[in-house]
């Protein structure tokens, strides 16, 4: 089990052609049965994982947030609507998805989520790979890679479930 980020990183720029290969092989491999082992690996590997001795994602991401979401963060930060969106958020070209734009998080205290049981739906949710079609989402997947060590066991002990024959290193 890989926790180093800077390691992961590292891997993560070394194995992009061979990641590439690995999700080409999956296109044979019914999506039901690859969405279970991923959801097994995912209980196995979060539960070994220390997410508090990590907090990557709270650095490097900005969650996207809805108007209730951003109503409640307001509060929390006591501030109005109006301040906390000039101050806070984002707003993506193209799709309009609004997101927390700050990184390290403004609610990030010690590794810790200061406000978890108030935290965005995105938060709780990541990363993500409880939500179906694994093999459809690569590109995201991907992304979340290279940053978070439980998405980073997951895709290279699926490798090893599979028999994936590496073809690069
Ligand atoms: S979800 Fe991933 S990136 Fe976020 S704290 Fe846990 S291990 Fe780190
Ligand atoms: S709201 Fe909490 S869980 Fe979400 S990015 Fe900020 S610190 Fe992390």
């Amino acid at each position: 089990m890989e926790i180093d980020l800077e390691k992961i990183r590292e891997m993560a720029a070394q194995r992009r052609e061979e990641n590439a290969h690995f999700k080409l092989s999956l296109k044979t491999i019914p999506t039901r049965q690859i969405d279970e082992m991923v959801g097994q690996l995912n209980n196995e590997i979060s539960d070994a994982i220390d997410c508090t001795a990590c907090g990557n994602c709270c650095k490097q991401l900005e969650p996207p947030v809805d108007e209730q979401e951003q109503e409640r963060l307001a509060s929390l930060k006591k501030l109005d609507v109006t301040s906390f969106k000039e101050k806070f958020i984002g707003e993506e070209a193209g799709t309009q998805i609004q997101f927390l734009k700050c990184q390290p998080c403004i609610f990030l205290q010690a590794n810790r989520c200061g406000i978890y049981e108030h935290r965005p739906a995105s938060c709780a949710d990541y990363p993500h790979l409880y939500q179906p079609n694994f093999k459809y989402r690569w590109k995201s997947i991907m992304a979340n890679y290279a940053l978070c060590p439980i998405v980073f066991n997951v895709v290279e002990q699926l490798k090893q479930k599979l028999n994936y024959t590496k073809t690069t290193e």
